[in-house]
């Protein structure tokens, strides 16, 4: 055993449907636009132009159903309801096929976002790493094997603030496929088991406020709760 100046901090998991084990995580990586009705109300052209990325930390790993207060340094704090592939295998310069073969569960996730931020980091050329990586921003459901669930291919995705729905896609309109993502992403990165990937959201995204209860629900998937407290 090694010696540290500081206790190692404990490594962020996930639960996993149908068992105790765990699932550790390595990465948080997020697809920047995956859903053309999204891409258009966020201002951009929904064409297949290469699918782009930003990562989360590990650390900002939240579990459904934790009340998160409401972040520091914005007052545009949004809602992103997506669905997380969870990978199991490594995979680099994968092919599509090979790609798919890694994904090894799924999750509904929320990627939260302080838009004012991100708006700003666009503006200027910027990175998004404030607008998207901060404290508690990668909120994520219980983990489900692909092998309970099959390749989730459609189904409704959708998300509620306080029970009035404000998202509302189909996993079928992704313009880049699951497998598309893995095998692209591993192009980029050596991807291994505890990465994951946030696919996308689609259109209806907005701002919630401190006593907001936020609940997200992928068919055949299962659902996602969040509760915004006081600020910080
Ligand atoms: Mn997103």
């Amino acid at each position: 055993m090694s010696n540290f100046v500081f206790p190692p901090a404990e490594i962020p998991s996930a639960p996993v449907r149908g068992t105790d084990a765990r699932y550790a995580v390595r990465r948080i990586f997020c697809v920047g636009r995956n859903y053309a009705d999204h891409a258009r109300e966020m201002g951009s052209d929904p064409t297949r132009e290469p699918p782009f990325y930003f990562t989360k930390p590990a650390t900002a790993l939240t579990p459904s159903g934790a009340t998160v207060p409401y972040p520091a340094a914005t007052r545009d704090y949004h809602h992103e309801m997506e669905l997380v592939i969870a990978l199991g295998a490594p995979v680099f310069k994968a092919t599509p096929e090979a790609a798919a073969a890694a994904i090894w569960g799924y999750a509904p996730g929320l990627d939260m976002t302080r838009r004012d931020l991100q708006a700003e980091a666009k503006a200027a050329g910027r990175p998004w790493d404030t607008a998207k990586g901060f404290d508690q921003s990668a909120i994520l459901g219980e983990i489900v094997r692909a092998s309970e669930v099959g390749p989730l291919a459609r189904g409704a995705i959708t998300l509620a603030v306080n029970g009035v729905q404000k998202q509302r896609g189909d996993l079928a309109d992704m313009i880049w496929s699951q497998a598309e993502i893995v095998s692209n992403l591993s192009q980029l990165y050596r991807l291994h088991p505890g990465d994951l990937i946030y696919t996308g959201t689609p259109a209806g995204v907005g701002a919630v406020a401190a006593g907001d209860v936020l609940t997200g629900r992928i068919e055949g998937l299962g659902e996602i709760s969040l509760t915004v407290g006081p600020a910080e």
